[in-house]
């Protein structure tokens, strides 16, 4: 395999849908930024940025939830928040509820929310000890207990104030988006940054010395120093230079298929997602301003499409508006490497986990903020591919064993999938020992320490922990508990984070 020695002057992304789009706009800041920043497209470009499209094969048009790290890196990418939530019909995400996904409890459905905002008001121990030494979770649910968003939600409440400046808020938020509209709003973005977009359909890719050195197109062929394969599932550009490149999780997460039901919103807007458990997998509920999205994520070994179709269609119910209908196949796993030669894949052509915790679009943050540090070099070389590979392969791993952790702690054992359900940890190393310990003692951030883990830490580990009803069993061992001050103090900040905040519906009209 060839190591360039020549600066980087050209990148060549095929594909036009958020990985393509979020790729190009943000290696185009880093790279190119003083040129965009001071509107003057004219000046060359450091890197030429060029992305090309096939008009002919559409973008996978889901995606529509995001985890709240994106308004970071929608801000790095130079967004204005106003315009994107205007131009994606979106609203805002503070967590995701999960019902469904145990046993009826007391006979009401199991239900736990997972917000993105974890208490630290620390005394005597930390706050998730104190609600576990306090044994609150005969009275309430530990998001409850914990977090600020857990009481905006129920109170209607958007994550802003009427001081809030973009991309800030009380308790930190993500995005609930149209997909289709984000891709266009996205290429529009790039293009007045200096994005040269192609569209053309890529026919054939040519490799010399371990290198992609051309792609046949049928409007031409397009050279660059450094390709990056955003074709999606199909990941025909990194497939050109290395066989056998895909580690599959089904073993773990069995869920290869999924059906997606747009309709008419069935009620105002909620600012969290929604993931219920279903007989053979679970649905999605995303509402967005205009619309919901909504989809049925399902093991297609155990059920055929027209069986999970007809399943969600009747969770919907009979008068669900539905605006539209499609079935989804999946490729669950992670390339063994995604930089291969001059070649790295970003967003679905690299890797794919199901979409519980809604981090497709925060992987695509993760690869494209990884390359830009390391393309930032005057060569590539191997070191710089096997340190990216490495990185990423540890962000799947990790995202893998957080997603098993919502299935494995289930009772459920309604069905095949469930009891199979209940035994997933084995596929990931060390998560049965860990949840064994997790018996004894709380879940805390040395626990995880050492791993990649950089998007879920012990504060998630312990929404879905105790969420699931996986609660250490601890004796009182601490000396000078103070509950009911501390807990007092809880339910001062949510009284006041709620009077500060605006309604959702009303922040919403901001963007109409
Ligand atoms: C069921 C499901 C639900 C999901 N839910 C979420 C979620 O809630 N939150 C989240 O963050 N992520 C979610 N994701 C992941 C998310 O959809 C993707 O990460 C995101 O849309 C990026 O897709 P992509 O750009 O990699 O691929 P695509 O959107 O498939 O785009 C591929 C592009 O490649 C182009 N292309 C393909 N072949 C060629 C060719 N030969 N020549 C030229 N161009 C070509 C196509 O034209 C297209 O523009 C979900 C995924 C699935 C499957």
């Amino acid at each position: 395999m060839q190591q360039s020695k020549t600066p980087l002057r050209s990148i060549c992304i095929v594909g036009g849908g958020s990985s393509g789009w979020m790729t190009a706009i943000y290696l185009n800041r880093v790279f190119n930024g003083d040129r965009v920043a001071n509107g003057s497209s004219e000046v060359a470009p450091n890197i030429e940025i060029r992305l090309v499209e096939s008009e002919d094969i559409a973008i996978i048009g889901v995606g529509e939830a995001t985890v709240h790290s994106i308004r970071f890196f929608f801000a790095a990418m130079g967004l204005d928040e106003a315009e994107l939530m205007r131009e994606t019909n979106a609203t805002f995400k503070t967590g995701i509820m999960f019902r469904n996904w145990r046993k009826p409890v007391n006979g009401q459905t199991h239900q736990y929310f997972h917000p993105f905002d974890h208490l630290k008001l620390g005394m005597d121990m930390d706050i998730s000890s104190s609600w576990l030494q306090d044994a609150r979770y005969t009275l309430e649910r530990f998001d409850q207990g914990v977090s600020l968003s857990s009481h905006l939600i129920a109170a209607g409440r958007s994550p802003k104030t009427p001081q809030s400046e973009a991309y800030q808020g009380v308790v930190p938020y993500g995005y609930h988006l149209d997909a289709v509209k984000m891709a266009r709003f996205l290429r529009r973005k790039a293009i007045e940054a200096g994005v040269i977009h192609q569209v053309a359909t890529v026919k054939d890719v040519v490799v010399a010395a371990g290198n992609i050195s051309e792609i046949v197109t049928d409007q031409g062929n397009f050279t660059a120093d450094i390709f990056i394969d955003s074709t999606g599932f199909r990941g025909l550009l990194l497939d050109a230079l290395k066989a056998d490149n895909w580690q599959s999780f089904t073993d773990a997460l069995p869920c290869n298929k999924a059906v997606a039901i747009q309709r008419e919103l069935p009620a105002p807007p909620k600012p969290y997602t929604t993931a219920t458990a279903l007989s053979h997998g679970w649905v999605w509920e995303i509402d967005l301003a205009d619309r919901q999205g909504t989809g049925y994520v399902y093991d297609g070994e155990k059920l055929s499409k027209e069986q999970a179709e007809q399943e969600l269609r009747s969770y919907l119910g009979s008068d669900a508006a539905v605006l539209k209908c499609t079935h989804l196949d999946m490729k669950v796993g992670c390339r063994k490497e995604f930089w291969v030669g001059n070649c790295i894949a970003v967003g679905l052509a690299g890797g794919f986990i199901e979409p519980l915790e809604s981090t497709g679009l925060h992987l695509i943050n993760l690869g494209a903020r990884l390359l830009s540090t390391h393309l930032a070099g005057e060569q590539q070389s191997q070191a710089v591919r096997d340190s990216y590979n490495r990185l990423m392969n540890g962000f799947y791993t990790d995202l893998k064993q957080f997603i098993v952790l919502h299935y494995c702690l289930t009772d459920r054992d309604d069905s095949e999938f469930w009891r199979a359900a209940a035994e997933k940890a084995q596929y990931c190393e060390g998560l049965p020992a860990q949840l064994a310990c997790w018996q004894h003692k709380v879940c805390e951030y040395m626990d995880l320490a050492g791993t990649f883990s950089t998007t879920f830490t012990d504060e998630n580990y312990r929404f879905v922990l105790y969420g699931m009803g996986h609660y250490p069993q601890l004796q009182r061992r601490f000396t000078t508990p103070q509950y009911e001050s501390l807990f007092a103090k809880v339910q001062q900040q949510a009284k006041h984070a709620e009077l500060s905040t605006i309604p959702l519906a009303t922040y919403l009209q901001r963007y109409r």
